[in-house]
């Protein structure tokens, strides 16, 4: 078997409020190997988007081991870190984080311009990823004239630009109805698998997380393998 995209070993996330000490993660261990789509749930306060923002590189745990692609990342400095991560990862949050003032095509060519490709190679393949999510009709529109669902549709184009191995999702149909949720999260499931990425999805939605590969739960702060 190919060697995992993501690796945690005894991941350990505390956070201080006053006097108290709140420990959330707790001995996470996890492989996300290539191209599978893993669900992650548990309920709200559970630790998701603690585990998420660490298995980014986002922030540093307590304790315990973040491994990319074979590289150990827990003692890299940030700067390093920023590199892994925008080599290797892409995100989708529950809010769409879009920028209000460029169209969809741009939102999702931007990222690809930054990181060196040409504007013509970029919206090309901008083009490509909202076509694939039913967006064709909708590049030239801005995010205050899509829809929820479009909106995070978009978000989903711009977070595999330019081809993660690695997609982080934080509850990304959290903020949409249940008939969009599907959708969208069916949209994400399928382009996901096209690109063959691998990815990560929090949702607390257990409809939603019986569409993947595998369920992992959250449960005083370390992971269980779920059947739904
Ligand atoms: P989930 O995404 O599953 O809802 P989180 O990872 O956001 O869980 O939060 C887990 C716990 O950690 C919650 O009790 C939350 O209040 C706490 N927490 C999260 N971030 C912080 C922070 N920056 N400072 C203090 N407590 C936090
Ligand atoms: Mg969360």
């Amino acid at each position: 078997m190919s060697d995992p995209v993501l690796t945690i070993r005894g991941l350990r996330r505390t956070y201080k409020s006053g006097d108290k000490v709140l420990t959330v993660l707790n001995g996470v261990d996890l492989d996300v190997r290539p191209g599978e789509i893993v669900g992650l749930i548990g309920p709200s306060g559970s630790g998701k988007s603690s585990l998420l923002h660490a298995a980014g590189l986002l922030e540093h745990p307590d304790a315990g081991q973040i491994i990319v692609e074979g590289r150990d990342c827990s003692d890299l400095s940030d700067r390093q870190r920023t590199r892994v991560r925008l080599a290797t990862i892409g995100f989708v949050y529950q809010a769409h984080h879009l920028l209000a003032e460029f169209t969809a095509l741009d939102n999702v060519a931007l990222p690809q311009m930054i990181a060196g490709r040409s504007r013509k190679a970029a919206r090309a393949r901008a083009l490509d990823l909202l076509s694939n999510l039913g967006l064709r009709e909708r590049v030239d529109h801005q995010p205050a004239q899509m829809s929820g669902g479009e909106q995070q549709r978009v978000a989903i184009a711009r977070a595999l630009a330019n081809k993660p191995r690695l997609l982080l999702a934080d509850e990304p149909t959290g903020n949409l109805d249940p008939h969009t949720s599907t959708a969208v999260f069916d949209s994400l499931y399928a382009l996901a698998r096209s690109e063959g990425v691998a990815a990560l999805v929090a949702t607390h939605n257990l409809e939603l997380a019986k569409h993947m590969d595998r369920v992992l739960a959250l449960k005083d702060g370390h992971l269980e393998a779920q059947s739904l």
